[in-house]
C-alpha cells in the first residue's frame, strides 16, 4: 500500500525553504556579543576572554583584547587567484 506524503502547497513549501536557508545563514554568521549586530566586511572585531565584540562596543570595555580580527568577505579563499607565472 502506497504512503501518501502530506500535500504542501507550493507557497508553504517555498517559506520553508526560505526559512531553513535564512536559519543556515544565521547559524555561520559572526554576531557581537554586547550589541548583536552581524560586523560588516572590513570592519575590525575584538576578542576577549568569552567574547567577540564589534568596533562600536569596544569602548564599553576595559582592559585589552586577546586579539583583534578583521572581518573577512564569505567568498574569500574560494575566489580565482592570480599565480606567478612560471
Ligand atoms: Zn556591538
Amino acid at each position: 500500500m502506497a504512503r501518501h506524503a502530506p500535500a504542501l502547497s507550493e507557497p508553504d513549501l517555498e517559506l520553508a525553504l526560505l526559512r531553513k536557508g535564512v536559519g543556515a545563514l544565521q547559524s555561520t554568521r559572526c554576531r557581537c556579543a554586547d550589541c548583536g549586530r552581524t560586523p560588516l566586511v572590513g570592519e575590525r572585531t575584538y576578542r576577549y576572554a568569552r567574547a567577540v565584540v564589534c568596533a562600536l562596543c569596544r569602548p564599553l570595555r576595559r582592559g585589552e583584547p586577546e586579539a583583534v580580527e578583521l572581518v573577512r568577505h564569505s567568498e574569500r579563499g574560494h575566489t580565482v587567484r592570480l599565480r606567478p607565472a612560471a
